[in-house]
């Protein structure tokens, strides 16, 4: 095994479904000039999960290093841009039953500080306007179903992320990364053959018979084929912080041809959470829950009921999910990305975006890899810590909820397992300590911004319950002047649907 070099000489990725496809995509731009081969291998007989619609904004410099213009694949994937997401019914509060978390650039400068002034004063018993829907641009640019691609002269930057069909980004992905050089195989592996030495010596097929590489990709989803099944790499479990299991997934029609949203909205239910994500063409749906909390009927029932379906005509998509993360994602000659590697459940759409920060480190590290093992450890502590961090954030959204319809709800709550991170969070948080100083304190482990932090505890309303009056020595500041300012910039930003029209016309043209 060549860990010596700067790059392995032949790579096999053994998956074909988005996390193999990016990392095939990201490693051909990377190495392909430098003689490395890639070979992807799938296997039509097993499939793709199929869903994953939902990105963060990291998304955006995943097509950009590929120096694929949104204009190429957006149409062909059916993408939508997606400002961020509204959480309904989450809380039960007065003035805090829906929360939306933005997503925010430097431009929102003076927006987070009158967020902040407020946020801390109410977190400090002072009764003053604190969540935070008032005073990101954000939220209206979605609300009003705006793009997020603001005219130059308001001289306002926006981030966004996208919303794209499972499918065909990776179908689009994968005939961009086979026209650079990477061979494609369709065949399954029937056994991976190891070396005396412990690495992955190759994998034998139904078809193609034995492949052998120096270096091998296992992106074989929940199968984890290679790291988790051949080289034993151990699980941890998320169970005791995230009890959601399954997932059941259903498409709608979108309600009007010529209105578009551009928000993901992630609605509390009964034991879990559903997303509705709109593409140019349809919603993806589907309820997130817990197996030890409602079944699969019922959970389908519920579901249906939510999208007002009225007959069992659209067929539901039950999933298994297994989630959690390896102990480590490089064991040996072996990287394993995307849901061979772990899952969080998609509540913040953050998988992709952690199988870009996973292929992107490991290209960067073994690079750089003089002391291979080293090098390794190293690369599987960042990593780690990365997942660790957004299970931290997500559990947060259940330690916040205030519902007491379901003992799903209480249960989440109450969790008594909580990292020392988020234990640390609240504590300070609920004694009206300094957050900014603690999330400061914990910035090497942390996956959000102290903004996302923010907005999450003031979103949902977690303050002491009967504030006092402010009064001019708070300075408090005026959520509708906050309002009005965002109004002001809004209209110089595009109707959603006509934005997304507009990219398809040239090709179609
Ligand atoms: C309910 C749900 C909602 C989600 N929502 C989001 C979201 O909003 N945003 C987000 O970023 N992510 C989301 N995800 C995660 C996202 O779906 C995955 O991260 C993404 O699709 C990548 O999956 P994958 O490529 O790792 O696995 P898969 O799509 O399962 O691909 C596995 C590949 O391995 C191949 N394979 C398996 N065994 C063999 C074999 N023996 N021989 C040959 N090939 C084999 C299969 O053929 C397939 O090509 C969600 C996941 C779930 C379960």
């Amino acid at each position: 095994m060549s860990q010596n070099l700067a790059h392995p000489a032949h790579i096999l990725v053994v998956g074909g479904g988005t996390a193999g496809w990016m990392t095939a995509a990201l490693l051909v731009h990377a190495w392909g000039a430098t003689g490395t081969r890639i070979t992807l291998l799938e296997s039509d007989a097993i499939g793709i999960i199929g869903v994953g619609e939902g990105a963060t904004p990291k998304m955006r410099r995943f097509f950009q290093q590929l120096g694929i213009a949104e204009s190429v694949w957006m149409p062909a994937c059916n993408a939508t841009y997606k400002c961020g997401i509204r959480f309904p019914q989450w809380s039960t509060r007065p003035g805090y039953e829906s929360y939306y978390h933005p997503f925010f650039t430097m431009s929102d400068d003076a927006s987070i500080r009158a967020f902040h002034h407020n946020v801390t004063l109410r977190q400090h018993n002072v009764d003053v306007q604190a969540n935070p829907d008032w005073f990101f641009l954000s939220n209206w640019v979605a609300k009003k179903r705006c793009a997020p691609l603001p005219d130059p002269r308001s001289h306002y930057q926006a981030d966004y992320a996208y919303h794209f069909d499972a499918r065909l980004i990776g179908d689009f992905l994968r005939q961009w990364a086979t026209a650079r050089g990477v061979h494609h195989v369709v065949d399954t592996v029937t056994r991976v053959t190891q070396l005396e030495n412990g690495e992955i010596g190759g994998v034998e097929t139904e078809a193609h018979g034995a492949i052998g590489a120096d270096f091998f990709v296992d992106c074989t989803g929940f199968a984890n084929l290679l790291t988790g099944k051949t080289l034993n790499v151990p699980f941890l479990s998320y169970k005791p912080w995230l009890f959601n299991d399954r997932a059941v997934a259903m498409p709608t029609p979108l309600e009007s041809p010529d209105s578009l949203p551009s928000e993901t909205v992630s609605s509390a239910m009964k034991c879990g959470w559903a997303w509705k994500i709109p593409l140019t063409n349809r919603y993806g749906n589907g309820y997130v829950y817990a197996s030890d909390f409602i079944d699969e009927a019922t959970a389908e029932r519920e579901l249906r009921g939510h999208l007002q379906l009225r007959d069992d005509a659209v067929e539901a998509r039950h999933l298994k999910m297994r989630v959690g993360r390896l102990e480590r994602s490089w064991e040996r000659n072996c990287l394993a990305v995307g849901l061979a590697q772990g899952f969080i459940e998609p509540l913040e759409a953050t998988a992709l975006m952690i199988v870009q920060d996973t292929v992107e480190h490991f290209i960067a590290s073994f690079a750089g890899a003089r002391d291979a093992a080293r090098q390794r450890a190293g690369f599987n502590d960042k990593i780690n810590r990365i997942y660790d961090s957004i299970r931290d954030y997500i559990q947060m959204h259940y330690k916040l909820n205030t519902r007491e319809d379901t003992p799903y709800w209480i249960a989440a709550r109450e969790n008594p397992n909580v990292s020392d991170s988020v234990a640390a969070i609240l504590e300070t948080w609920d004694n009206g300590g300094d957050l900014l100083a603690e999330i400061t304190r914990q910035r090497d482990r942390m996956a959000y911004s102290p903004t996302s932090w923010f907005c999450i505890l003031g979103g949902m309303g977690r303050f002491p319950r009967k504030p006092k009056r402010a009064t001019g020595k708070h300075q408090a500041v005026d959520p509708s002047a906050a309002r009005k300012q965002c109004m002001e910039l809004l209209r110089y930003f595009p109707d959603h649907r006509q934005a997304v029209d507009q990219m398809r016309q040239p090709e179609e043209a």
